[in-house]
């Protein structure tokens, strides 16, 4: 099937003016304070390609947004993946050695492996070493409504309840093919308090992807408690939407280079009967294993031995 190619309504900002920081770290952004408090980090660019966590964190920083206790971080992460954006081939950008978010496992990070991605996980070590909330943007491939990805941890599922939006909670486990930045072990330990999300704003470069970008950060930063009252009124004030949560089940992984859904999924369709076909892998069929099967990010475009769907149920 020939994949139309995408549309790119967002303007990418030009990321020149934040290079310095004010961290000792190239693009990260530190802001402190008058009170104590919770070390709060909104982190963009975990892909390069995922524009609107840039978007967002290049308006609040422009609004001149500061906490008025603990501190509040803006880091664009992996800045040289974005910076090879092209209109003709946009998802290209997603990284350029690695995925930069397979790689937060201490033995990663300490190992003596190389990689630009590594390199750059290395230097904000150090800054995500002290974060007790953490909220990582990202964007997807399909039409979806937007995620956040909660992981499996209890203290995760109940601050994005807190946070209020966006509607839909998708309780995942981490990847095997390497530690995400929400799943490092600061935060994926159940019995520590720091908390990382990870929201997925709707398709890559749709408008509507910055406004939910920043509209997640602010509620985050809301309920973070960071805030002055008079800049978390507006966010507290608005309605929390009825959030459901998914849980996810199975994992679908491309294990040929002729994998094909059957319909065009945009993600969050529901699959009323147990066995129905959703996908081709090669010769393999791709059924559903129970009634009322929810389909989580299915791609546009499966790559052999990443994964092509995730599969959940609501859990509510
Ligand atoms: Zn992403």
């Amino acid at each position: 099937m020939p994949f139309a190619m995408p549309v790119i309504e967002l303007d990418l900002p030009d990321l020149a003016p934040y290079r310095a920081g004010n961290t000792g770290i190239d693009y990260v952004w530190s802001f402190a304070g008058a009170a104590a408090g919770r070390h709060v980090i909104l982190n963009a660019l975990t892909h390069g390609n995922e524009v609107c966590g840039a978007i967002a964190l290049v308006r609040l920083l422009r609004a001149k947004l500061r906490p008025a206790r603990g501190r509040l971080t803006f880091s664009f992460a992996n800045v040289a993946a974005y910076e090879t954006f092209d209109r003709a081939d946009p998802g290209a950008s997603r990284c350029l050695d690695e995925d930069f978010n397979r790689v937060w496992d201490a033995d990663v990070l300490d190992g003596p492996r190389h990689s630009r991605e590594l390199q750059r996980a290395r230097s904000l070590r150090a800054i995500i070493d002290t974060a007790d909330f953490l909220l990582d943007i990202h964007s997807m491939t399909v039409r979806s409504d937007p995620l956040m990805l909660t992981g499996m941890a209890e203290k995760h599922l109940a601050f994005a309840r807190r946070v209020g939006f966006p509607a839909v909670l998708v309780r995942d486990e981490g990847h095997a093919g390497g530690a995400r930045l929400r799943d490092y072990r600061r935060f994926s330990d159940p019995s520590t308090p720091p908390v990382a999300l990870l929201v997925e704003c709707g398709q890559h470069w749709l408008a509507t992807s910055a406004d939910i970008a920043l509209e997640t950060a602010w509620r985050f930063l809301a309920a973070t408690g960071i805030l002055s009252a008079q800049d978390a009124a507006p966010w507290r004030a608005r309605p929390t939407q009825p959030q459901r949560s998914v849980l996810v089940t199975d994992r679908i992984v491309a294990n040929t280079d002729e994998f094909s859904f059957l319909e065009r999924f945009s993600g969050l369709e529901v699959i009323p009967r147990a066995g129905t076909i959703i996908a081709w892998d090669g010769a393999r069929d791709i059924r559903t294993p129970y009634d009322e099967c929810v389909l989580i990010m299915p791609t546009q475009r499966s790559i052999r031995g990443q994964t092509a769907v995730r599969l959940g149920r609501f859990e509510e």
